[in-house]
């Protein structure tokens, strides 16, 4: 049966790990538009505090649980605490990532390790840590954000393409491996989004040279936003997907379809 229209998430729980900015909070806004609460699992206190106000003024409840997804500490702490405040968890979107370009010849091991063990080794840990509940419930949803960079080779990202492209065959690993307990395993790869991801690896998207050459590589020829991941990750989330796992979307305006 389909969800009831209207808040088609109304009495779900979701977590999202950095939902307090960029892509991670433009799924935390639609999600508690469809009624669901939410977790925002985030290390940016004063940005989560934000992103929570202008969610408390829909319907739905929302919490800040101050999380590393690097550390398996923190990690179970949160999803502790998420089931002591709300019983449950149905939807984790593993979402928290950093990015770094840098030539193969300047990288370092420190660079790859930092690296590894936010964007591949988190999504591992907070996938271990949340299934329990999930197949004590019989149901889940999982939504993993990978990248297009986990798709083709973006230059100066040898580790941050790493990283994706693991989140992408550990997408289908799980989906095979939990589909018997009611949950089911998605990934969505975000082509070029403007969050403040970019000032951070110093490319920010406001500058024309960067602006004109990422354009040319995209044939609807404009910059997504978050908003555009989170009808993605809404469907992944809904009884839309009821017969959906395993499966890898890039919402990518065209990217890497040339
Ligand atoms: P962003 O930097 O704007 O937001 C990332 C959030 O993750 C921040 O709130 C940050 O505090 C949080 N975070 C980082 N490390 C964390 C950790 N160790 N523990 C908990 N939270 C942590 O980035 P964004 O652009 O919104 O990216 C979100 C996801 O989408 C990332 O996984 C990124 O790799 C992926 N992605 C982004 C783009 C893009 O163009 N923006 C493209 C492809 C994929």
């Amino acid at each position: 049966m389909n969800d009831k229209k209207g808040k088609r998430l109304s009495g779900k729980v979701a977590v999202i790990t950095g939902g307090a900015r960029g892509i991670g909070e433009g799924i935390a806004y639609r999600y508690a538009e469809e009624g669901a609460s939410i977790v925002i699992a985030d290390l940016k206190e004063k940005e989560a505090a934000e992103t929570i106000s202008r969610i408390e003024s829909s319907v739905s409840k929302a919490i800040f649980i101050k999380t590393d997804v690097a550390d398996t500490a923190s990690i179970e702490d949160m999803v502790s605490k998420t089931i002591k405040t709300f019983g449950k968890i149905d939807i984790l979107v593993n979402n928290a990532g950093i990015s770094l370009m840098r030539k193969i010849t300047e990288a370092s091991v420190e660079d790859w390790d930092k690296l590894n063990s936010v964007n591949l080794k988190g999504v591992w840990l907070c996938v271990r840590a949340a299934v329990p509940h999930m197949i004590k419930a019989g149901y889940g949803k999982i939504i993993n954000i990978s990248s297009i960079s986990g798709l083709v080779g973006y230059k100066w990202e040898s580790i941050y393409c790493s990283t994706k492209g693991g989140v992408i065959n550990m997408t289908r690993e799980l989906a095979v491996e939990l589909a018997p307990e009611g949950i089911y395993v998605n990934c969505i790869c975000p082509g070029i989004i403007e969050t403040p991801l970019y000032k951070d690896i110093d490319f920010p998207l406001d500058d024309k040279e960067n602006l004109e050459h990422t354009l040319k590589a995209i044939p609807m020829k404009k910059i997504g936003m978050p908003g555009d991941i989170a009808g993605a990750a809404f469907f992944f989330a809904s009884e839309d997907s009821s017969f959906v796992t395993g499966q890898i979307l890039a919402v990518d305006g065209g990217y890497t379809s040339i």
